[in-house]
């Protein structure tokens, strides 16, 4: 449910409202548009059709939200939501950003060689894994806490923003003290436990849409970190499943702006996890910007024949340059800015 407040409300009357709310064994989120000011209510909105919440002063309007995702909802938030991460770099509402880094962290000389590279060419977020969800339980898990100090170090010398992902909520107090986003798996992007438990975090999370989730399911999902508490959500789109095997998933690209017409927060494509294929990237990454995303997310090894996980569908440094190249004409064409990095 919504609160519309009238235009000229007080600030007593809006804690009027909240207080209200609260009483009734709700939680509220307040968003403050150029125009108007909304109180998104939390929890079960069946129990309060009958409440005269519209009697309050300073309230104008009282709105159910007929889809199951509030805070989530364009409705909830007009404007595009624009997160802050670090060493300057935004995301949302005309900030574009490129992660890019190796699958896996492997080792700091690696880890540097990559980063270095990503950064040179224009990259503005760096990735890597350390705690990594292998299909086969025998395959490399990832280097965990030895891994985040070193993305850690990594990010800091270089200073880029860096993004992980966390499998366990056990591990979200760890990789909290590493990180400066948290990434979601496609295969957890149903985890409720570990999306709640990043929800109480203060750091955007970068929420993978899992191999068979629907739209829906994906903003559903993003509605337990937002429920949370948590406003820094980012969407992902990251390839489905589909039967067709000459890809590795099949990129939904038409996903971009069709969550952009549901949701106020940004949308980021992985064409790397999406396709499988380095020749298929650079033509799906145009797209995606194309599309009206907000970030492009690539997997970049130095060396992909020795990579520990993705190898094959890593792009060199020098052709991650070439591509970027393109990309940010586009983005110029598309009136988007790529935040730079301080030097
Ligand atoms: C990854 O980013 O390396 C990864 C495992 O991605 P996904 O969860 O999309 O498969
Ligand atoms: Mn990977």
């Amino acid at each position: 449910m919504i609160i519309v407040l009238k235009p000229g409300f007080t600030e007593d009357q809006l804690k009027h409202v909240t207080d209200r709310i609260e009483e009734m064994g709700f939680r509220h989120e307040v968003s403050r548009g150029e125009q108007r000011t909304l109180v998104g209510v939390i929890g079960d909105e069946a129990k309060l059709r009958n409440a005269p919440l519209k009697a309050i002063p300073g309230v104008e309007d009282v709105m159910g939200i007929l889809k199951p995702f509030k805070l989530a909802s364009r409705e909830f938030r007009q404007q595009p939501s624009i997160f802050d991460l670090g060493h300057g770099v935004k995301i949302g509402g005309g900030h574009l950003i490129l992660i890019a880094g190796p699958c896996a962290i492997e080792g700091e000389e690696i880890l540097y060689d990559i980063a270095r590279q990503v950064k040179a060419a224009g990259a503005n977020v760096l990735r890597g894994g350390a705690f990594k969800p292998r299909t086969s339980p025998y395959s490399f898990q990832g280097m965990g806490e030895e891994g985040l100090k070193l993305l850690r170090k990594v990010g800091d010398e270089l200073k880029m923003p860096i993004v992980t992902e966390v499998m366990d909520p056990r591990q979200v107090e760890l990789i909290d003290r590493y990180t400066d986003m948290f990434q979601i798996g496609a295969r957890n992007m149903q985890n409720f436990n570990l999306l709640s438990e990043v929800g109480q975090t203060k750091r955007p999370v970068l929420l993978k849409r899992g191999m068979s989730a629907s739209i829906e399911d994906l903003l559903m999902s993003a509605e337990y970190i937002l429920a949370s508490g948590n406003q820094e959500v980012i969407l992902c789109e990251r390839g489905i499943r589909s039967f067709d095997k000459s890809t590795r998933n099949l990129l939904d690209l038409a996903a971009v702006p069709n969550l952009h017409g549901l949701s106020h927060l940004p949308v980021v494509v992985d064409p790397s996890h999406a396709t499988g294929r380095p020749d298929l990237i650079p033509s799906m990454s145009l797209a995606s910007i194309a599309a009206g995303a907000d970030g492009v997310h690539i997997e970049v090894h130095s060396c992909p024949e020795k990579a520990t996980s993705d190898g094959p569908q890593a792009l060199l440094p020098k052709q991650y340059a070439e591509l970027v190249k393109q990309m940010k004409s586009l983005a110029t064409l598309m009136g988007m800015t790529i935040d730079p990095l301080p030097a």
